[in-house]
């Protein structure tokens, strides 16, 4: 998927994609599993984040 949003911080044009490494990753907050990693877009202008998504989202539903 193409990126084409501007920062809405400082108008900047070029979004960069950046992830988590090591222990940076995002668990549930009820788990003692191995997390999932966290992928965010990136403004190389001024360093946003405009969006953070995680790899595996089916492992933060509710259900038991
Ligand atoms: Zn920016």
């Amino acid at each position: 998927m193409e990126i084409d949003k501007l920062c809405p911080m400082c108008g900047g044009s070029e979004i960069g994609k950046g992830r988590t490494i090591g222990q940076g990753g995002m668990v549930p907050i009820k788990s003692l599993m191995k997390g999932s990693m966290v992928y965010a877009d990136i403004c190389t202008e001024c360093g946003h984040i405009l969006s953070m998504r995680v790899e595996k989202p089916e492992m933060f539903k509710n259900k038991n």
